[in-house]
């Protein structure tokens, strides 16, 4: 019999709430009881400092070296910390994070627009449709000026004004200008700051740097996070490292839906492997779907391409008013186009936030509107920019991205209008963790895009690279010194049972990933659960969807645990293998991610369930019942290949951490 006949019936048809087990509330303990104003200040004087000559005693994993993890990284070495630091590729300046094009936010207010760091605060929990955290929101707030002045000392070029002060631009749902950037590379030009940073603590030997490891099994002391299982992706050799803490700052997990613009080797392994060991996984289901991204071209795609939303400052978002309108987009008179952002939102047009932009893109477009091949398209047009600045001042501001577009598309964006569809491009959901960075396991810390803290259902453009800064240069420092200050923790080392079961664990998977050498290449199966995440959990679900999703991811992971070819060998350089354990993770976080989302009956940023919206069509909150993170437990291993019931998962635990917002009031978002 097939694996797809053998799909339980119960599973697919009965009350979603039955496929979870309910967990008790959670709450974050960290944040001290004051005014949001001073908690941050209040905090850091309360939390212990430890002396600089005991420091280096002391000892910090960090599993990435994108913004978030080189700037804690080259913090903690500065301070004294011994570090060992890890990436996947040959070099820390590769993470993805160099990937950032548009910019950074803070609240500077150089513009003297009305910025503040209260309005930053407000329109962060405003924007992610009021599903975070509010005290780790306004501390985010309040640090973001003190990266843009450390950045700066480190030498970053971000742009100028002709007076010499930097300058800023705006981005989705906001109406200042924050937004500071360097050209379309702005994460490039942070990374090789906070690169260079860790460099120098690299020659200092604080920090030791292991590029080309993947970690891929977290080890569990005693209750606390102690060590990683490596794999050297070079030799093949299983490695084990110990600390008295570890801090994942592995970003985010985009790529399960295959096509996205993630980096192609960005994954969920070190999270995902964290949460089986008890990290909680928070708010799975929240993922962006950003704009302005060129269309889908082909089956054989593997990768998608950002066209930043600081083209959206001066770009003009359009389709024709009538479906049957295929005329050259040049030829299309002024009245014959619906700048449809710009009628239904005037306050903000063509700035409102992504998943506001995205869903009205996809109406347009299933009102068969959307133009270029399929009509999965949307004109952004630069023809009124060029006429009112010149193109030399458009090639200024945006060049680099007009030279992508046209080398991908063939067509010149300066001349025709450029095609863009919403695609995938961020996770708000990760690990669970407190005001500390801190996760449910003691002594793990997570970092940027890898935590769930700042960004609830929606993440404003920007925001990203300002979360990363943050945590590394400025909040993990103060806190792990504190879990640090009662430290050094007991010796651990790779006799302990914990370390042998995880090391033994990460041997017996990849074994078992060779030793099927079925039919199947790794790559169909990521590819055909991308389709079904995308097809179901992606801009729009529904109830119905989602059922078929769970359904079809469980008879997916038993194929691929029968049926996948993995080719080469253990001990050496195996891309394959690579990418199988990697694959193997996403059908897990797959199935979490659809069930997180089916329970959620109610529509809040990137989550638009069609059964919550307003009769004009916008995404329909329910605040009593789901005001609230969703931190999923995991439930246990799958059943093993043996057994009756092979590769289901047991049901995830699901704890609620009710959120309160005192500050910023609970009201329906409107960008009209
Ligand atoms: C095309 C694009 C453009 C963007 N533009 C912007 C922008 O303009 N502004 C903005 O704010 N945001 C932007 N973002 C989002 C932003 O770039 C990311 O959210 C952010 O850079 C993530 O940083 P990070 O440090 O958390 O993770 P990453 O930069 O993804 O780094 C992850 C690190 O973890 C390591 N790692 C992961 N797993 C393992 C493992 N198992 N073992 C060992 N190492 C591991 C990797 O090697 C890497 O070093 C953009 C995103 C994309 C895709």
């Amino acid at each position: 019999m097939s694996a797809t006949a053998k799909a339980e019936p119960d599973q697919l048809t009965g009350d979603a709430d039955s496929w979870y087990l309910p967990g008790s509330d959670i709450h974050d303990k960290a944040a001290p009881d004051t005014q949001i104003q001073s908690q941050w200040d209040q905090h850091k004087f309360d939390m212990r400092l430890v002396n600089p000559t005991n420091r280096r005693r002391l000892s910090v994993i960090i599993i990435g070296t994108g913004l978030a993890g080189a700037s804690a990284g080259a913090t903690l070495g500065e301070a004294g910390y011994q570090v060992k630091s890890f990436c996947y590729q040959d070099s820390p300046r590769r993470a993805h994070s160099i990937a950032a094009q548009g910019g950074i936010n803070a609240a500077k207010n150089y513009r003297n627009d009305g910025d503040s760091v209260y309005r930053l605060f407000y329109d962060t929990v405003k924007g992610g449709d009021y599903r975070s955290r509010e005290s780790n929101v306004y501390r985010l707030a309040q640090v973001s000026a003190n990266i843009i002045d450390q950045c700066v000392a480190q030498g970053v070029p971000f742009a100028r004004e002709y007076g010499g002060l930097l300058d800023t631009r705006s981005f989705g749902g906001v109406q200042v200008q924050r937004t500071f950037y360097a050209r379309g590379q702005t994460g490039q030009q942070l990374l090789i700051g906070a690169y260079q940073a860790l460099e120098r603590q690299i020659r200092g030997a604080t920090v030791q740097m292991y590029t080309r490891h993947e970690m891929l099994e977290l080890i569990v002391v005693d209750g606390r996070a102690r060590g990683v299982v490596v794999r050297d992706m070079v030799t093949g050799e299983i490695e084990t490292h110990f600390a008295d803490a570890v801090a994942l700052a592995s970003g985010g997990y985009g790529n399960v839906f295959y096509l996205s613009t993630n980096a192609m080797g960005c994954n969920v392994t070190a999270t995902w492997r964290a949460h089986r060991k008890g990290a909680y996984f928070a708010n799975p289901c929240y993922t962006q779907i950003h704009p302005t991204c060129i269309p889908v071209s082909g089956d054989h795609q593997s990768k998608l391409t950002l066209m930043s939303e600081s083209l959206r400052n001066d770009g003009r978002i359009w389709v024709p008013t009538s479906g049957a309108d295929k005329r050259d987009p040049r030829e299309i008179a002024e009245s014959d186009r619906d700048y449809y952002l710009e009628r239904r939102y005037p306050a903000f047009g063509n700035l409102v936030p992504r998943d506001v932009a995205s869903r009205a893109a996809k109406a347009v477009c299933d009102e068969g509107r959307g133009v270029g091949p399929g009509g999965l398209g949307v004109y952004l047009d630069f023809a009124d920019a060029i006429q009112r600045l010149g193109r030399p001042a458009v090639a200024a501001r945006y060049g680099n991205l007009f030279d992508m577009y046209s080398q991908i598309t063939g067509e010149d964006p300066y001349r025709v209008p450029m095609r863009i569809y919403p695609a995938i491009h961020y996770t708000m959901g990760g690990l669970w963790v407190d005001y500390d960075l801190q996760s449910s396991i003691p002594g793990l810390f997570v970092a940027g895009e890898a935590n769930f803290s700042d960004h609830g259902a929606n993440r404003l453009g920007a925001s990203a690279l300002m979360q990363g800064l943050a945590d590394g240069y400025f909040v993990l420092p103060s806190t792990i010194a504190d879990y640090l200050s009662l430290g050094p923790y007991d010796p651990v080392d790779a006799t302990h049972p914990a370390a042998v079961e995880a090391v033994t664990s990460v041997q017996d998977r990849i074994a078992k990933l060779l030793s099927i050498q079925g039919t199947r290449t790794v790559d169909s199966f990521h590819k055909e659960l991308g389709r079904v995440m995308w097809e179901y959990c992606g801009m729009e679900r529904s109830e119905e969807g989602l059922r078929k999703a769970v359904a079809r991811i469980r008879e997916l992971r038993k194929e691929f645990w029968s049926d996948v070819k993995v080719l080469g060998v253990a001990d050496d350089l195996n891309q394959a293998l690579e990418r199988a354990g990697r694959v193997a993770d996403f059908l897990e976080l797959g199935e979490l991610m659809c069930i997180d989302a089916l329970v959620r009956r109610e529509s809040c940023g990137g989550h638009f369930r069609v059964e919550s919206q307003t009769p004009e069509g916008e995404a329909l909150r329910q605040d009593d019942e789901y005001a609230h993170v969703s931190a999923w437990e995991f439930g246990g291993e799958p059943s093993a290949p043996d057994s009756p019931g092979f590769g289901d998962m047991p049901k995830p635990i699901l704890h609620k951490e009710p959120l309160e917002f005192d500050y910023v009031h609970l009201m329906e978002r409107s960008y009209k």
